[in-house]
């Protein structure tokens, strides 16, 4: 469809049409009030250009949380969450030529762009007005089926399994388009405030790279989880960073953290906000956080080139994905144990077929 979503079929259809599993947000409330609820719908159908996946995995993002809380407006009514898909394409549209049924792909956040734009004519399709995202404008991978434009389906890496695959569509994607927009220069210093699914995998990028990598987060888990792969220096989130920092990345999303950042970086240095939401940030004070040339840049969603350069480089690397895998059945529990910080690594939904 023209808008990259594949509406559900008319009733005539549905009555044909087998039925999945699908968790869906009816009305966003606080993850305590479970706001997921289980239900089951037809199996989507692939519009023109589109194929259907049988999800395998499904990892549990930040923005998932925001959906189900309402701190992002969902897009449609019932929609279901989920842009870090990994499944098997079991059915391809009319027109869609790219994959088989028997391939392996995965669905991310980025579904639709308009082809047309000054951004999308520029490389910066993140940026189209036209945009169109999974688990947000369409339903996405807390189900047993999902549809993806073939254009934005990605070929996964065949050195990691689904459940290692799933969470690199999304935290490893944005995580990696962070890096680039804190433009951290070759040896240099990072900062990185928070260290859930997509931090643990940019650092491994930005060490790779020859950075030195300090960490400043809560949990303690997530500490040791950092000091394995390799971080120079951890700490809590409002100590002071040892050295002052080239670049930083704010994954957490506490805006009282950008003051704290910001102070953090050493002349020339960059800023880079990560998340899709981000509680408000305090007054700034002009010579304290941002004289001597800092900058504070957000990141918005990724380009398909991101998502391709970065699952190349996750494989040539051989990216270390933690994953807490978690039954299909327990998507909401998930999501709870992700907004308590009870998750190492990255959440992943398993289902079995
Ligand atoms: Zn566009
Ligand atoms: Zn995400």
């Amino acid at each position: 469809m023209a808008d990259g979503c594949a509406r559900r079929s008319d009733d005539a259809r549905c009555v044909m049409t087998k039925v999945m599993r699908a968790w869906v947000v009816f009305e966003p409330r606080l993850i305590t009030q479970s706001p997921l609820v289980l239900v089951e719908r037809p199996v989507p159908i692939p519009a023109r250009g589109e194929v259907l996946v049988r999800v395998r995995a499904c990892g549990v993002c930040r923005t998932d949380l925001h959906l189900a809380e309402g701190d992002l407006p969902p897009r449609h009514a019932s929609v279901v969450p989920g842009h870090e898909v990994v499944g098997e394409v079991v059915q391809v549209g009319d027109g869609a030529s790219r994959f088989r049924a028997g391939d392996r792909v995965g669905i991310a956040w980025l579904r639709h762009t308009c082809g047309a734009c000054r951004w999308c004519r520029s490389g910066r399709e993140n940026l189209c007005p036209e945009s169109r995202y999974t688990g947000w404008d369409c339903d996405g991978g807390y189900a047993e089926f999902a549809v993806v434009p073939e254009s934005f389906a990605y070929r996964m890496p065949t050195s990691f399994s689904d459940e290692q695959a799933a969470p690199l569509l999304c935290a490893g994607i944005i995580g990696y388009r962070s890096l680039l927009r804190a433009q951290l220069p070759p040896g240099g210093q990072l900062g990185v405030y928070g260290f859930g699914a997509s931090a643990h995998l940019t650092a491994q990028v930005a060490i790779a790279l020859g950075a030195e990598v300090h960490v400043l987060t809560r949990g303690q888990q997530a500490r040791e989880l950092a000091l394995q792969l390799g971080v120079a220096w951890v700490g809590g989130p409002f100590d002071s960073a040892p050295v002052p920092m080239d670049a930083a990345i704010i994954f957490a999303p506490a805006g009282e953290l950008v003051p704290l950042a910001l102070e953090s970086l050493g002349p020339g240095g960059t800023l880079a906000l990560a998340g899709i939401h981000l509680s408000n940030i305090p007054a700034l004070d002009y010579r304290r956080h941002l004289f001597g040339e800092r900058s504070v840049r957000s990141v918005t969603s990724n380009t398909r080139r991101d998502g391709e350069e970065f699952l190349m480089l996750a494989q040539r690397l051989s990216l270390q994905v933690t994953t807490t895998t978690v039954p299909f059945e327990h998507a909401d529990l998930a999501l709870r144990d992700l907004a308590a910080g009870r998750v190492r690594g990255a959440a992943v939904l398993t289902l079995t077929s």
